[in-house]
């Protein structure tokens, strides 16, 4: 599936100069005035489609869902993934389209707001409802058997397009009818609408300890400070501290890849500790007497990469569970951005887990009734060194392709 990222009209929050986001920007750095803010997600964004001036002025904005991420299925033979990009009406209607189709593509959104007229029909269906339907519609059944799904790295939006009423109904994004004549008892007033009365709350990217400019890429959801070696992450309309450290590394020509290591309480399958681990993944080493002492915790990437790759790392690194020092400081190097938030990693634990137990006849069966609940996490940085081609991390013996971070912003 092909997938785009949308781009939105919207002005500095500082001094008002006009500026284009990218869908998956973060942190907005004025080109003018050279303020720092930083957009929140707080749920999901709503955005407005623009209409052409020879349109007449919508009556009315219609809902769709707009839903973009990887499905993830495992059986007991294989893990298979499914990148989705899809919208669908957030109410049920026969009357307006389906879906909005490819018109996102071309267009710049802009953020929904107080200002914007006309009426907004209210979304019926919720995102857990547009999960549901993509799972059924994507999910892969043929594999027979248990089968654990999950959706890693999704963005869920919402999408309000303009649409007016003249015998028919009108879209006003393409101004022309999109539906046969209206019947006699034809009324908008059926579909529950509002105003909106949403706003865009940008935090200025200052470090809430010290003061001191925050640090990040457009994209990152986590920020930086380098004066008080802090991170940062939003917490509804304010930045909250979150654990950080790296694994310390003073050569040069190494990038720092994001992990988030996450400590869980697992129950419906033995997986407290290092020894718990060798055991169900049948590590070919000798457990050692230690080993019970150490608690388990998951590894998985913070940043966007392709679902194979995600994968592959999250279990290379938990199955390695690296017990290198956490040093609580910034490190000189080049940081990558985190993209994946703590919230999306934690939904990755038992695709992992389903690609390393074995045998897989005794273990996979129980995986669908084990719980996971998180209990603490830390965001590590953890140091690849960059080859001609390839990050390599030759501690835990791994390497990443780099074309594969450098393509992966519009997962
Ligand atoms: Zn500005
Ligand atoms: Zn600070």
């Amino acid at each position: 599936m092909k997938s785009f990222n949308i781009s939105i009209e919207h002005k500095c929050p500082q001094c008002g100069a006009p500026a284009v986001l990218e869908e998956t920007d973060r942190l907005f750095a004025c080109p003018f005035c050279r303020v720092k803010s930083f957009l929140p997600e707080n749920g999901y964004l709503r955005y407005v489609l623009p209409f052409p001036d020879s349109a007449r002025n919508p009556a009315v904005y219609f809902p769709y869902w707009r839903f973009k991420g990887t499905l993830f299925s495992s059986n007991p033979a294989e893990t298979v993934y499914r990148f989705i990009d899809i919208s669908h009406q957030g109410t049920e209607s026969e009357i307006f389209p389906v879906s909005l189709g490819f018109r996102t593509q071309a267009l710049k959104l802009k953020f929904a707001l107080p200002e914007t007229t006309g009426i907004f029909i209210k979304p019926e269906l919720s995102p857990g409802d547009i999960v549901r339907i993509a799972e059924k519609r994507f999910s892969d059944k043929r594999a027979g058997g248990p089968v654990i799904q999950s959706f890693i790295g999704e963005t869920t939006s919402i999408i309000y397009s303009p649409f007016y009423v003249k015998d028919k109904l009108w879209d006003a994004v393409l101004n022309r009818p999109v539906s046969a004549a209206l019947p006699e008892d034809f009324d908008l007033n059926i579909f529950r609408a509002g105003k909106p009365d949403w706003t865009i709350d940008f935090i200025p990217a200052i470090c809430p300890a010290c003061g001191w400019d925050l640090a990040g890429e457009r994209d990152s959801l986590v920020l930086l400070c380098k004066n008080c070696d802090s991170a940062w992450q939003p917490a509804g309309r304010k930045f909250g501290k979150i654990n950080f450290g790296c694994i310390p590394e003073s050569g040069e020509d190494f990038l720092f890849l994001p992990f988030w290591r996450i400590r869980a309480g697992i129950s419906g399958i033995a997986l407290d500790s290092y020894a718990d681990l060798a055991k169900i993944a049948n590590l070919p080493k000798v457990v050692q007497d230690g080993w019970k002492d150490i608690s388990f915790k998951f590894w998985i990437p913070a940043f966007k990469v392709r679902a194979q790759h995600f994968i592959r790392l999250a279990t290379h690194m938990t199955l390695a569970q690296p017990d290198d020092e956490i040093k609580g400081i910034v490190p000189a190097g080049t940081m990558h951005p985190v993209t994946i938030p703590v919230s999306e990693a934690i939904e990755s634990f038992k695709i992992v887990m389903a690609g390393f137990i074995k045998p897989k006849k005794d273990y996979f069966p129980l995986l669908p009734d084990v719980r996971i609940t998180p209990e603490d996490f830390t965001l590590v940085y953890v140091p690849f060194e960059e080859g001609h081609h390839d990050l390599i991390q030759a501690e835990y013996q791994m390497a990443l392709n780099k074309a594969l971070l450098a393509t992966a912003g519009n997962l």
